[in-house]
This record gives structure tokens, sequence and C-alpha cells, in this order.
């Protein structure tokens, strides 16, 4: 069994849903059971239409409608697909003009109106798949057993959905057919809609096939998997086999192409396996993410880099040892509402890095009561992830390829999560590092090199 997740971009018109079924045809063997986002930008669309509503008094569906009735009809659904359709765009528009005259928009509200991208995605598809001789069925989760918090636009699943997923998808595998479920969206106790948050479809897609324990959640994009590195800045980037879910994880926070950490949960519960694959590529292997990593894999994932970062240097002034010195420089740091990425300290010192797009000088004017602070901007993290298990060997190499390169390291730290150790370069010095031990980790070298 296997679970198959399409984006927004994959269902995006008549074109592409033709592409999407090729490739579930040939996957049939494999019982997929399918999770749908909304067509295109559709969620989009919705909000702003809701924002029309609610500010302008207007009711604007106009390219809502277009968009799913164009692509009915260009997929020849006229005669299996319009009912539906065409019911749930009328809902959308009472709906709509519920809002135009009360002037009011909850967040329950909300969420009831963005759940239409969903439930027409899965109709058109369902009904395109049965048109070609694939038995399927449109499933809106909450008849797929998702079970939510009424937190609306960030629902949380309850432990029941576990249960009730297998208990209303296994019959309907077992018959032969093939579940077409709504991603992103969910019901609550009360019988509400609610949703997961933007870009909750992947973990619509991990819930089920964790609770299934399917094969394998599969993730499909339009990219070949997680890179070892932007293949804007190094040609030589290739997908990267195996990554922990972690590594993964780590990766997400650094702006890879995966999915959101919080989409990997259900499956580190249960260590079902989640792939990324791509839709243009879909014989291509794609990036499998998974519990833990066989001996073979080599110490070093992927790299990344992030620029624009500025480093602030805090050497206390008061005396050695001083207890409560870090405490007081968070709380001065939370007092500003400024998120700290990376950290080192020593006895008398911290050094922490910011995105460079804060003003600073309050913050410094409040430290140096405690210390002495030196702000420095231009900076770039460089990240390496990987096994830190094998950390001594990863530093000697990405240090020596640095010396190589006559760049000073400014700062490190390795982080917490065992997978990742992040150093601090000049924004001027950052490709040049990333390629350089891309070199160094990932592309073998060639015969007059080893010479
Ligand atoms: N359609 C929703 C969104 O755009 C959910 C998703 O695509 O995962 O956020
Ligand atoms: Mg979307």
């Amino acid at each position: 069994m296997i679970v198959m997740k399409f984006g927004g971009s994959s269902v995006a018109n008549a074109e592409r849903i033709r592409h999407v079924a090729d490739i579930v045809a040939r996957r049939i063997a494999e019982k997929p059971v399918l999770v749908l986002s909304a067509m295109g930008d559709t969620t989009d669309h919705l909000l702003e239409a809701a924002d029309k509503a609610l500010n302008e008094g207007l009711v604007v569906t106009d390219s809502i409608e277009k968009l799913h009735l164009d692509t009915v009809k260009e997929l020849g659904l006229e005669s299996t697909g319009l009912g539906e359709v065409t019911a749930l765009l009328k809902e959308l528009n009472t709906l709509l003009t519920g809002i135009s005259m009360i002037k009011e928009l909850t967040g329950k509200t909300r969420d009831y109106l963005v759940s239409f991208g969903e439930r027409l995605s899965v109709r058109i598809v369902a009904a395109y798949l049965n048109s070609i001789s694939i038995q399927a069925r449109a499933l809106d989760s909450w008849d797929a057993g998702f079970l939510s918090d009424s937190n609306f636009s960030s629902a949380e699943l309850e432990k029941d959905s576990w249960n009730l997923i297998p208990k209303a998808l296994l019959p309907l595998i077992g018959g032969g057919l093939v579940p077409v479920v709504t991603g992103f969206i969910a019901r609550d106790r009360q019988g509400n809609i609610t949703t997961l948050g933007r870009g909750g479809s992947d973990l619509s897609a991990t819930m089920i096939a964790s609770a299934l324990k399917a094969d394998e959640a599969q993730v499909w994009k339009d990219v070949d998997g997680i890179l070892t590195a932007d293949p804007r800045l190094v040609k030589k980037a290739r997908p990267v086999e195996t990554v922990t879910y972690e590594e993964a994880a780590e990766l997400a926070y650094f702006g890879a192409q995966v999915l959101h950490p919080r989409a990997m949960q259900p499956c580190i519960k249960t260590g079902t396996p989640v792939r990324v694959k791509n839709s243009y590529n879909p014989d291509a292997p794609g990036t499998r993410i998974v519990g833990s990593l066989d001996k073979k894999a080599g110490p070093v994932r992927a790299i990344t880099s992030r620029k624009n970062v500025t480093l602030v240097d805090i050497v206390s002034t008061r005396m050695v040892g001083q207890h409560g010195f870090l405490a007081e420089v968070f709380t001065t740091f939370a007092e500003h509402k400024l998120s700290v990425d990376m950290v080192a300290t020593s006895e008398v010192s911290v050094s922490l890095t910011l995105d460079a797009d804060h003003e600073l000088g309050a913050l410094k004017q409040d430290l140096s009561r405690i210390a002495s602070v030196e702000i420095r901007t231009g900076k770039a993290i460089v990240t390496i992830v990987g096994d830190v298990r094998r950390s001594s060997e990863i530093l000697q190499r990405a240090f020596g390829t640095c010396v190589l390169l006559g760049i000073q390291v400014q700062m490190i730290s390795q982080g917490a999560s065992k997978v990742n150790i992040s150093f601090i370069v000049d924004d001027t010095q950052a490709g040049e590092v990333v390629i350089a031990l891309h070199k160094c980790f990932f592309e073998p070298l060639s015969k007059e090199e080893r010479l």
C-alpha cells in the first residue's frame, strides 16, 4: 500500500491532472491512496475572495468557477463530474454572499470557506480516474477518518484518527477502490470543518500512510527530491538518496524543498518511510526519508547556506563566572522580540546570529548594561547536514577546505539535533565555500586530481 500526495501545482489544470492519472495508473498494483491539495493557487484565491466579501461586500468567484468548470469540460466529465462540482460552487457562492452581508468572518467560517478548494479537486480527479477505468472514490477527509481539535486554521489531529482512518479506508482499498482524499482539511467533534495550516496536505498524507501502516508516503513535487546543495549555486548538486527524519527537518528549516517538519511527525511515530518524488521525472527514485540510515551512508547529506546574517558578539563586563549572564542576554533578546538562529558561548561571552533585517540599536543599548556588544553585518551561515556522530571527520575535511581557500571561519556551532554543523563566514565567501565543500564531500576526484 502506498499513499501518493499531489500538491496544488500537480493538479493545477486538466493537463496536469491527466499526468497525475498516468502516474497513478502505473502504480495500481501498489494499492495507492491519493491525497490532493486544491487546484493551483485556489486556496489563495479563496482567501482573497473572503477578504473581498468581508471588506468590500463583493462576491467574486469568477476565476475559481472558471478554473474548475473549464477543467471538468477539458477532461470530458460533463456527464459524471459536473453535478457535484456545480453544487459545491453554488454552496461557496452562498457562503460568500453571507459573509458579504453580515460583514463578519470568524476563524470557523474561514476554514469552512477554504475547504472548498480540496473538496473540489478530489471530486474532479476521482471522476477523471473513473472515466479512464480506474475505480476511484472522492472522500472528504472526515469520511476518511480525520478528526481534529477546534483550533481553526491550525488544527491538530485527535488521537482517534489513528483508528478511524484504517476503519474508513481499508474496506475501500480491499474492494479495489482508489480513495482520493482531501488534504489540508479535517472536522472537529462538533462537525465544524477545520484546516491543518497552510501546506497541511503533506501532513494529511503522512498521517494516512502511518495510520494504514502503508509501505511509503510519497510526496510528489516538481524536483528530484532533496538535493545535496542549491543547484543554482552548485552545478553538480544531485538528489540525496536517503536522509533521516531529523536531517530532513533540519533541511526544511534551511529552506530546502522538503516537507514541513510537522508533516513527518506521524511517520516518526511508526517508522513509515516518506519519499519525495518528481512528477516530471516519475521513474527517478527521489529521496527517501527514514528513521535511520545504514552504515554505508557517507557522513554528509547536504550543504546549505543562508546569506544576510548579522553576528552579535556579547562579552560580559561583569566578573567572570557571574551567574545569570546568559539568562539576561536571552531575556533581552526576547524583550526585543528578536529570534536567534545560531549560538556559541564561552564562560564570559556569547555570540549569536540573527537575520539582518532587524534594527538592533535598542538591543545594543539594553545589553550594554551588562556587556560590551559588537555587531557585525554581512555574514552568512554555512550548514553541513549529516551524521554528527562523525563530526571529527566532517570538521577536519570542512575546515581543511576553508584553509585551502584561505577563508577564516568566524563562529561554529553543532546543533543539539545532532545533525547539523554550522559556521559563519563573510557573505561574499559563502558561495565559494559551499561549492568547495560540495566538491569535498560529494564529487569524486577526477583522474588528474588524484595524481
Ligand atoms: N491547499 C492548501 C494550501 O495551499 C494545502 C496544501 O496545499 O497543502 O496551503
Ligand atoms: Mg496549495
